[in-house]
Parts: C-alpha cells; sequence; structure tokens
C-alpha cells in the first residue's frame, strides 16, 4: 500500500488567514492594509512572532523584505514560498497574504512532525507589492531583481507626502542590504486566480507557466472644434466619431487575431468635452495581452497602421507606443514538478497562464521560479468580495508542501 501522505492542517490554515485578516479589517469583511501602515506592521509583527516561535531565523533586507528560515542540515540555497502581506485600500482576504500563510503553513507541518528539512526552509514577505500606497506595484521584488533603481524607489511618496522610507523607519522594518535574497533553489508562490477561469472550470488548482506578456499603446486623434448647432455633419473633422470607427474596427481585428488574447481601451480622454463644441481631441489607451510574442507582433502592426485608417472622418490619428513586458516563463522543471504533486494528489487541475503580475515573474529573473493559483470565486479580487473556499486554499498549500518534500529529496 502506497504511504500515506503527509498533509496540511487546513484548519489551522484558515485560523492563520483570519488573523492576518484582523489586521486591517474592514466592515464588510473585506482588508486595508496598505504598505508600512500600522497594520502592516501588526501583520509583520504577528508574522515574525509566530516564525520565532516555530525556532526560526528571522531577517529583514533593506527594502523592509522579511526573510524566516528553518535551517537545513546542508548548506544549500533555500527553498523559498512566499507573496505579500500589504493589500489594497478595501482589498480582500486572500491576495497575497495566502502565499505567506502558506509558507507558514508548511514551516508548521515540519515543526509539529519533528521533521528538520535537508535543504532550508524560507518564508518571505515581499514589501509593497501592491503600488497602492507607494507606486509601482511589486517595487521590493523588483529592486532584489536589479529592475527598479533602489534610491528611486525609497523616495516615492504616498499622497500624503510621506517617503517610502521614512514609512519604513516608522514601522520599525529597516533591515539591511545583506540580508536580501540572492539565490534560492526554488522560489514557490501560492496565489489567487484572481480570474474566472478555475472556478468556471471547476478546477481547485492552476499551475501557471507564465506571466503573460504585454503591450500599451496611447492613440491619439486630432480633428477641429466646430460649433455644435452651426456646423453640418459634412463638413465635421469629430475627433470621437473617428475614435469610435477605430474602436469597433480595433475590436473586430484584434478579437480574430487569438482566442486568449484580451486587450481593453481602458482610459479614453475628451476635448474640450462640452456639449456644444464638436471634439476635437481624443486619446486613449490601447492594452494587450499573450503569453506568444508573434500574436503581440500582429497586435503591433494592427495598432500601428491606425494612422492610415480610412473612415478616419478627416481627423489625423497617431499612435504611440507607451511600454512594453515580455512574457516571463516560469522554471519548466518546477512547473512540472508542481504538476506532479496535484497529480498525485488527485486534484483537479489546468496549466494555465497569469494575465496579472507578481512578485514571482521579477523572481523568475534570478530564481528558479513557479507559481500555483487556486480559484478566485467569480473571478474577483482587489475588492472585499475576494472570496476562495477555505478547501481550495489548503490544496493549494499541499501541492507546495508535497513539491518542497520531493525536493527535499536526495
Ligand atoms: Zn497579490
Amino acid at each position: 500500500m502506497e504511504q500515506q501522505k503527509l498533509l496540511i492542517n487546513g484548519r489551522r490554515l484558515k485560523e492563520t488567514l483570519e488573523r492576518f485578516a484582523d489586521f486591517g479589517r474592514t466592515e464588510k469583511n473585506g482588508v486595508t492594509r496598505l504598505s508600512l501602515s500600522e497594520e502592516d506592521r501588526k501583520a509583520r509583527d504577528y508574522f515574525c512572532s509566530v516564525c520565532k516561535d516555530l525556532g526560526m531565523t528571522v531577517k529583514v533586507d533593506d527594502m523592509g523584505n522579511i526573510y524566516a528560515a528553518l535551517e537545513g542540515t546542508e548548506d544549500k540555497p533555500p527553498i523559498v514560498i512566499g507573496s505579500h502581506l500589504d493589500t489594497v485600500k478595501k482589498g480582500g482576504r486572500f491576495d497575497g497574504v495566502l502565499g505567506v500563510a502558506a509558507g507558514l503553513e508548511i514551516a508548521r507541518t515540519f515543526a509539529e512532525n519533528h521533521m528538520k528539512p535537508r535543504i532550508s526552509l524560507m518564508v518571505v514577505n515581499f514589501t509593497n507589492e501592491e503600488g497602492a500606497r507607494f507606486e509601482p506595484s511589486m517595487m521590493s521584488s523588483g529592486v532584489l531583481s536589479g529592475k527598479f533603481d533602489k534610491e528611486i524607489m525609497i523616495n516615492k511618496r504616498d499622497s500624503d507626502g510621506v517617503s517610502f522610507d521614512e514609512a519604513l523607519e516608522t514601522i520599525g522594518y529597516k533591515g539591511k542590504d545583506e540580508f536580501r535574497l540572492k539565490e534560492a533553489s526554488a522560489f514557490l508562490e501560492l496565489h489567487i486566480e484572481q480570474g474566472p477561469i478555475l472556478e468556471q472550470e471547476s478546477l481547485s488548482i492552476g499551475v501557471v507557466e507564465c506571466v503573460v506578456g504585454m503591450v500599451c499603446y496611447e492613440i491619439e486623434i486630432t480633428g477641429e472644434s466646430d460649433h455644435a448647432g452651426t456646423t453640418p455633419m459634412t463638413m465635421r473633422k469629430d475627433a470621437l466619431f473617428a475614435a469610435n470607427n477605430i474602436l469597433a474596427d480595433a475590436r473586430s481585428k484584434l478579437g480574430a487575431l487569438d482566442s486568449d488574447l484580451v486587450f481593453t481601451m481602458g482610459r479614453m480622454n475628451v476635448w474640450p468635452n462640452i456639449h456644444t463644441v464638436i471634439p476635437n481631441k481624443v486619446v486613449f489607451s490601447l492594452e494587450a495581452r499573450h503569453k506568444d510574442p508573434a500574436v503581440i507582433q500582429q497586435v503591433e502592426q494592427i495598432i500601428q497602421g491606425l494612422p492610415d485608417f480610412p473612415s478616419n472622418e478627416g481627423c489625423e490619428i497617431k499612435a504611440k507606443k507607451l511600454w512594453d513586458r515580455n512574457t516571463v516563463w516560469f522554471d519548466p522543471q518546477i512547473v512540472n514538478q508542481l504538476e506532479q504533486s496535484v497529480k498525485s494528489l488527485g486534484y483537479s487541475y489546468k496549466r494555465m497562464v497569469s494575465g496579472a503580475g507578481h512578485d514571482a515573474q521579477f523572481l523568475a529573473g534570478y530564481v528558479p521560479t513557479a507559481m500555483v493559483f487556486v480559484p478566485s470565486i467569480h473571478g474577483k479580487s482587489h475588492c472585499e468580495e475576494e472570496w476562495t473556499p477555505w478547501e481550495d486554499c489548503e490544496k493549494g498549500v499541499n501541492v507546495l508542501l508535497e513539491t518542497v518534500l520531493n525536493m527535499q529529496l536526495k
């Protein structure tokens, strides 16, 4: 008979998540725990005290990232598990904290079974993933991976004029740069999906292969402002009519490219925005996301063809690329290991992509990294209604535990 698998304690995991939710819980059972706030400090203190009680060594780096290590018997780079404890304003009880609680629960499972890891186990909390108080998001993993400049980041200010550096000092979590995460055998991040796919397909686990690449353009249409009552329809250069034509055309062309492509015209400004004046300028954003760079390239060809768009209502059209980001592929070997763990546990799953950004995408730049998703009911996140069934949270952590246990084997 097959030996029974070691599993985590689902009830304890739930208690941990609810305990964290107490630090900033809102009236509607969501959480407001902005980065480096008093609520964040309390959540960090709780995290550190649990880790110390488990006999873990706790270190804090110069960005306030917290690392708690259960020392291994061999001198090897640690297996790192974690995510972020900060939330957006009126966010949920699962985004980020689930990945940290997963690490805690796995450390507890080791401790209660008197298991000493061969390879050190490290639980990490990355500072300011959300970017809700200090922009940009994924700030500290960005500094660790060399994507962001530290000096620029620590001087970022919140809406009250408080700098990141001052806030870090205030809550007492300014550590040393020598403690930064420099190497790891693996980084594993468990996160809620933040989309509707797993729930729709009645699956418990998503094994994430990549964070999709994206491209963002700004389209500017210039027409002429004239009196809305006196200018005949045939003599107008209406920038908003031109925008309307482009939107409809771009939607059908982009929509025909690939069923996995997502694209959004999320921001639009109209000038002069007065009901008696024909709009002379419209600026809107057009972003698109897909894992395959060839598809993104097709998107760009369509966008770059817009200045020659025939139904332009006599207006001038410009398309400016604001920025892009390549698809970040996770470590194929670890992705396979996670998939094997899911299979051996008998959970329903699929391989999928992440349309949202995560700390893991920066870590992947210098550490073998992969992610696991659990369902978001109705796809909701960054809101108080955010919800993931407890049993799916438990399954997600079991997948990580099983993977960690396999990595511990010689
Ligand atoms: Zn998150």
